[in-house]
């Protein structure tokens, strides 16, 4: 086992990895750039390390600056968390040039699925079911047609190197396929450095629902259900939840074990989630994260497991401590994310917080790198708090979840907090009837 783990991200991951560390008793390092010298990571690790300033680019993304971190530390391996250097090939390979761990898949597996096409095309041949479209990439306006007229109308078109929701564009006929083809393709250039793209039939009503992994990196795998993210605004969760609503036991061991499959031939390592949109009773594959992902406590909650605990003792040689007949479902679990953002337009919001208290009791988690008279910085990401419960079934949890929001106390900048007040007062949530669409329609009559 490794003596002391380097973890290059920030805000409450970090904290959730240097928690993980301790419980094991490896010594853990955290990096920050000047902006967050005060931060909640760097105070909570055995050792810190400045490694640049305010921008990400050149701090948290700087490889240079992080391998030295590990060098003048001597940290044997690296977590990257979920974001920043998480899912860059490049930066695994220079950590095995250098003997650090990548505490993750492997490069090959990080590249395979970090472009969207190559990730589809593996995906199929591994026997996991896609969501019918082009066969790569569309280079132009000609054969974006006829790739329309083939997969019908209405189709979206997607970057090949998308993320984070951005690069897709929907075409609802011929007559606004070429506007829509050459904004997402002018749009992919801009934002990702590549102008390929590829389109999809466009689903009019799916659920978003993911199945967790977990490999050995020798063969083995096992999966541990999947948690039903359909809330999401402008293609980013807000609200996540595991099981899913409304996926059967069948439907799960059936899904659950094509990916569970595909992951030991894969041979890959350490976590990974297979995305998939749900529609009447059909999962279609849209992409893989080789990382750990923000909603994973939802699956920890019912699962009973250490997901970052077991990424650590695999990326370590270790044996895998899941086996699949182990790994059963207890009750459920729901997350939502706290944003430092202003509604209704969800503007970023940074700034000191005058005072932070956190839910407690029974089945509730808060993971935070907040306290009170910390600055957010507005350099990064706008999640300040993840609040998690868990309950004996989905009416308590979400019983739980209004309880837990009423004892949270963040003052002194806006929080997405009162959205889920408002949202766990709609009978679709109570229900759990709800698609990808609902949160951006809801939005649209509320506010
Ligand atoms: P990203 O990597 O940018 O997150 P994804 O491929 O994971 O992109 O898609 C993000 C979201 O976009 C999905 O959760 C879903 O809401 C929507 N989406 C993607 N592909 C389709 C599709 N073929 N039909 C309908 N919605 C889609």
């Amino acid at each position: 086992m490794f003596d002391k783990i380097l973890i290059a991200n920030r805000g409450e991951i970090a904290l959730r990895v240097i928690r993980a560390c301790r419980e094991m008793g490896i010594a853990s390092v955290a990096v920050h750039s000047t902006a967050d010298a005060d931060a909640m990571h760097v105070r909570m690790a055995d050792e810190s390390v400045c490694i640049g300033p305010n921008s990400s680019a050149e701090s948290y993304l700087s490889i240079p600056a992080i391998v030295a971190a590990c060098e003048i530390t001597g940290a044997q391996a690296i977590h990257p968390g979920y974001g920043f250097l998480s899912e860059n090939a490049n930066f695994v390979q220079v950590l095995e040039d250098h003997d650090i761990t990548f505490i993750g898949p492997t490069a090959a597996h990080i590249r395979i699925m970090g472009d969207k096409i190559t990730a589809k095309e593996t995906a199929k041949n591994l026997g996991i079911p896609v969501v019918p479209g082009s066969d790569g990439g569309v280079p132009d306006f000609e054969t974006a047609k006829r790739v329309g007229a083939e997969i019908g109308y209405p189709l979206i078109i997607k970057a090949t190197a998308g993320g984070g929701g951005r690069g897709m564009k929907v075409a609802t006929s011929e007559a606004d396929l070429e506007i829509a083809f050459r904004t997402a393709r002018s749009e992919a250039k801009a934002a990702f450095g590549n102008d390929e793209v590829y389109m999809e039939r466009y689903l009019q009503k799916p659920r978003h629902i993911e199945i967790q992994v977990f490999g050995d990196g020798r063969g083995r795998a096992v999966h541990l259900g999947e948690r039903d993210c359909s809330l999401q605004r402008r293609h980013q969760k807000v609200f996540e939840e595991a099981p899913g609503p409304c996926i059967t036991p069948e439907e799960r061991a059936r899904i659950g074990k094509i990916c569970a499959d595909a992951m030991a031939e894969l041979q890959y390592s350490g976590a990974g989630t297979i995305e998939f949109l749900y529609e009447d009773g059909e999962f279609f594959f849209i992409e893989m994260n080789t990382r750990l992902q923000v909603e994973h406590p939802v699956t920890e909650a019912i699962f009973d497991v250490d997901l970052v605990r077991e990424q650590i003792r695999v990326a370590a040689g270790e044996e895998m401590e899941f086996r699949q007949e182990d790994l059963k479902i207890r009750g459920a679990a729901i997350e939502v994310r706290i944003n430092a953002e202003k509604l209704p337009n969800f503007s970023p919001c940074p700034g000191k917080i005058t005072q932070y208290h956190a839910p407690g009791g029974l089945g509730v988690r808060m993971d935070s790198a907040l306290y009170d008279g910390y600055k957010i910085p507005p350099y990064y990401d706008s999640l300040i708090g993840k609040l998690i419960v868990h309950g004996r079934d989905r009416p308590e949890a979400l019983a739980r979840l209004q309880r837990a929001l009423g004892e949270l106390i963040v003052d002194g900048v806006d929080t997405t907090v009162p959205l889920f007040h408002q949202l766990l007062a709609e009978p679709d949530i109570q229900s759990g009837d709800y698609s990808i669409h609902w949160l951006e329609k809801w939005l649209k009559a509320t506010y």
